[in-house]
């Protein structure tokens, strides 16, 4: 058993062309594990919260503002290096291990999770790093195999981005005595290499675009959540008898954090007809009960996991048997400051959560 809390980082992402040409005011600063968000305008009151400076200390900072800053800038590669890596390593020691990305839209989580082609983001590094691990330590007494799932969750409802029936049917999420919750009938494909996932994940990625009538619309409000199984097989040649280790690593692009803010923002109850996105909102909830529970205020205090889809499913992954990292992405920009403070607020209380991780082994297998 290993306790160890969620590690929490959060990046900022350069100006976007309209801030560039609005010369709009970079407001976040960052130095060594700091985040410093600054006043967006001079002339607030003295009594006003917003007129002082608000620091934050995180696992990790990443300055992926401006790219001339070579001593400080954190691209792609910095995040996979210090997020990615570490949760591969466990991943191969049979822990499960989860990413999710949080923070409003525009504020650069797909571009964290799974980037462009030029840029690949942590899923496609950690495909590639991951099958090259395995091409290393195989042998005739070990051996790997790699599933992936890809699924979207939207309005409540799981739909698998993977479907090679091409059936955009919702499907049902489902409790196993042992194992736990799982998404009933989800598509499980072997893959064994780091091209066949990334020709599965861009059908995946189509078949996102494909269902929705307002893309933007709809991505902005749905969870992505890509999943790899790993299973790690050890024979012992002499006796014929083997053993098995499996692990999961669930990577969650969330959906724009914009939204659980107009429906009362992490901590506060749901309001009654506003539930535009019960996962997210329920998700707040769940970091705050586990935050307490972290920080020793309320040892006993009830989990909401059941109340919403996401949360149900990424249960082991919030304060169960996973290393889980949460990266939150925010925008420099003045204009963004009251969602950049929110969200620096919610990733400050993720960082309380304490996760038990365990070895998924069977050694009869
Ligand atoms: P989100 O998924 O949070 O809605 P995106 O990842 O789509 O946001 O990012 C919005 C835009 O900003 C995209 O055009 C993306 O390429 C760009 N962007 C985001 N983060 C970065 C970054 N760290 N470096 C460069 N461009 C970024
Ligand atoms: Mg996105």
């Amino acid at each position: 058993l290993n306790d160890s809390n969620v590690k929490v980082a959060v990046r900022v992402r350069p100006m976007n062309r309209r801030e560039k040409d609005l010369n709009t005011k970079c407001v976040v600063e960052m130095e060594g594990n700091q985040t410093v968000l600054h006043p967006a305008s001079g002339n607030l009151g003295k009594g006003d919260t917003r007129s002082q400076p608000k620091v934050f200390a995180y696992d990790y900072c990443f300055w992926s503002m401006d790219e001339s800053e070579k001593d400080k800038f954190a691209g792609q590669d910095v995040v996979f290096q210090c997020l990615g890596e570490s949760l591969l390593h466990n991943a191969f020691q049979g822990y499960n291990a989860c990413i999710f990305a949080y923070g409003q839209t525009g504020s650069g989580k797909s571009y964290t999770m799974m980037g462009s082609v030029d840029q690949p983001g942590l899923i496609p590094r950690l495909c590639s790093s991951l099958f090259e691990r395995t091409l290393q330590h195989q042998r005739e007494e070990e051996s790997f195999t790699v599933e992936v799932s890809y699924m979207e969750i939207y309005n409540e409802k799981v739909r698998d981005l993977l479907d090679p029936k091409g059936s955009r049917q919702a499907l049902r999420v489902r409790e196993h005595k042992v194992l736990g919750p799982y998404v009933d009938g989800l598509s499980r494909l072997a893959v064994a290499s780091y091209k066949d996932i990334e020709s599965l994940m861009s059908e995946g990625n189509k078949s996102r675009t494909v269902a929705a009538t307002n893309m933007n619309e709809e991505s902005s409000r749905s969870h992505a959540v890509f999943i790899i199984i790993l299973t790690h097989t050890l024979k012992d040649l002499q006796s014929g008898t083997s053993g098995e280790k499996v692990s999961k690593l669930s990577l969650v692009d969330l959906a724009g954090s914009e939204r659980a803010a107009k429906t009362g923002a992490a901590g506060e109850r749901l309001k009654e007809g506003s539930n535009i996105n019960k996962s997210l909102t329920t998700l707040g909830l769940v970091i705050s009960a586990l935050a307490d529970q972290g920080a020793g205020k309320n040892k006993s205090k009830f989990v909401p996991y059941r109340d919403s889809v996401l949360t149900w499913l990424l249960k082991d992954s919030l304060g169960g048997n996973s290393r889980t990292a949460m990266v939150a992405t925010v925008s420099p920009a003045a204009d963004n400051y009251d969602e950049t403070l929110s969200t620096l607020r919610y990733a400050d209380r993720a960082k309380s959560i304490v996760n038990h991780a365990v070895v998924n082994e069977d050694p009869n297998a």
